[in-house]
């Protein structure tokens, strides 16, 4: 539950899913944003899920490069 107000995020990379490159679809993406100090986030608009909270920017990638090779989305 969140009850901070967000600020805009920051999206600091995006990675097509494998549909996505399929069919060309570049609104079918992973995408990672910078939600705050040592904070990164994971959303898939793909799939429309999130897909956790890091706090290294090198982990978000890596886990958001390896959701958008597996979302079936
Ligand atoms: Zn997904």
């Amino acid at each position: 539950m969140q009850t901070t107000v967000r600020q805009a995020n920051t999206e600091i990379a995006r990675f097509r899913t494998l549909v996505g490159r399929l069919r060309n679809d570049f609104l079918r993406v992973t995408r990672v944003a910078r939600t705050g100090i040592g904070q990164y986030e994971i959303e898939c608009a793909a799939c429309g899920q999130g897909h956790g909270t890091f706090k290294f920017q090198s982990d978000a990638t890596d886990a958001a490069r390896t959701h958008a090779n597996r979302c079936a989305a």
